[in-house]
């Protein structure tokens, strides 16, 4: 669906009910991470960035940046980043589009698949709503920290 907002606070609020590594919440905004400014600054660039969010692909990106790590934390580091990517694209496909959507069989079927339920700029205007939810988990948190410290 959303804007980078609003992955953000879906991916914080489930990372932090979830006691997830805070790799998660880099999976959750990933898939735009490393395609959303290319195909911004040179739309040209889409169908060479688009691999990258897709389940292929993510999967082969969030591997390579685990076996960055040492072998103790990797698959933890795969599967935090892996499940905030699979989320980001999971909210994606509710987002309608005009033409095309999302290639989620990438490399196997150029079949789009999309839910069809929001239009882009409706994630726009619930963002007060986010903004709301998201400062209530960061005082929770802050909160929990400072009680834990004494
Ligand atoms: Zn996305």
């Amino acid at each position: 669906m959303p804007d980078l907002v609003t992955h953000v606070i879906a991916g914080y609020g489930l990372q932090r009910g979830f006691r997830l590594t805070p790799w998660f919440l880099i999976g959750a905004i990933l898939p735009d991470i490393l395609t959303r400014p290319f195909t911004i600054v040179w739309p040209g660039s889409f169908w060479w960035t688009m691999p990258l969010h897709t389940p292929v692909g993510l999967t082969l990106f969030c591997a390579a940046i685990a076996f960055l790590h040492r072998p103790g934390i990797r698959a933890s580091v795969f599967l935090n980043l892996g499940a905030g990517a699979f989320l980001h694209v999971v909210l994606d496909l509710f987002q309608a589009h005009l033409a095309g959507s999302y290639y989620l069989f990438f490399p196997f079927s150029w079949h789009s698949v999309e839910i069809d339920l929001i239009w882009p700029e409706t994630s726009l205007y619930l963002l007060p709503l986010w903004a709301v939810i998201g400062l209530w988990l960061a005082v929770k948190h802050f909160r929990q920290r400072m009680k834990a410290e004494g």
